[in-house]
């Protein structure tokens, strides 16, 4: 079911339920791709319509932070929780592992994607890592073209947003994978470059502030998110 939260349509799915879609999504096979917005990517649609268009034209829209949960209780509209972008691929890559699907790591600085490779193969018994690239490539088609010599089924696409997203709609049907994913940092994760917050920061629904006392400089980016709940209470009005 999808829940429209400030000009985003989210599909209101638990991370079982998304990555039950995906691993349906992959075995139908053709051209899918999928984004994992937060707060940020929906005060970004909300100035760009092309953006906003990119998100509600993927088929599946996951809610990956906790400002999305706390707009839908505002907006009167909850949903059943955050599906974190990184989790959904960690959650994914088990069920892969299981059926020997090929994953292609696209993104991050250089050096990065090799080292998540290595780590993610050890983790993931089974999950073919069928090549990788770096993030800071000048030509998209030529990326395009050597994902689809590796025979991928999925793509994790970690360039940030809107970079990802508009690779993914400009060059996803090009590279013949079933799926591509938009994940924004979690390869620098998945490589140990970044760690995430631990557990009971996670419950406590304050990923954000871990992350911000680990890389001060994303404060620029995060005094913003205040005013997306300030427009979530302007809406509620607007429509009460
Ligand atoms: N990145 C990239 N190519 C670019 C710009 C960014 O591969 O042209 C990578 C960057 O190295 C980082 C990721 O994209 O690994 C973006 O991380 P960010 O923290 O912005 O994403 P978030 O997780 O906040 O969505």
């Amino acid at each position: 079911m999808k829940t429209e939260l400030l000009g985003v349509m989210f599909d209101d799915i638990t991370l079982h339920e998304a990555v039950e879609a995906a691993m349906g999504i992959i075995a139908q096979g053709g051209f899918h791709y999928a984004v994992t917005p937060n707060a940020e990517f929906v005060q970004l649609a909300q100035r760009d319509p092309a953006f906003r268009t990119l998100l509600n034209g993927a088929d599946l829209v996951l809610p990956d932070g906790i400002g999305v949960v706390y707009a839908a209780k505002i907006l009167g509209r909850p949903i059943k929780g955050r599906v974190p972008g990184v989790d959904f691929a960690a959650s994914l890559m088990a069920e892969m592992a299981k059926q020997g699907n090929r994953l292609f790591l696209l993104g991050a600085k250089p050096g990065v994607a090799e080292k998540a490779a290595g780590r993610l193969a050890a983790e993931y018994r089974g999950l073919q890592i069928a090549g990788l690239n770096d993030g800071y490539f000048s030509d998209s088609g030529v990326v395009a073209d050597k994902i689809k010599d590796s025979g991928a089924d999925v793509v994790f696409v970690c360039l940030g947003a809107p970079k990802q997203e508009q690779f993914m709609k400009e060059y996803g049907a090009r590279t013949g994978a079933s799926l591509l994913v938009g994940l924004g940092g979690s390869l620098d994760v998945f490589a140990g470059e970044v760690q995430r917050a631990p557990q009971g920061w996670q419950n406590m629904g304050c990923e954000w502030l871990y992350r911000l006392l680990k890389q001060p400089s994303r404060i620029g980016r995060m005094a913003k998110l205040p005013l997306f709940l300030v427009s979530a209470v302007k809406e509620r009005i607007r429509g009460a």
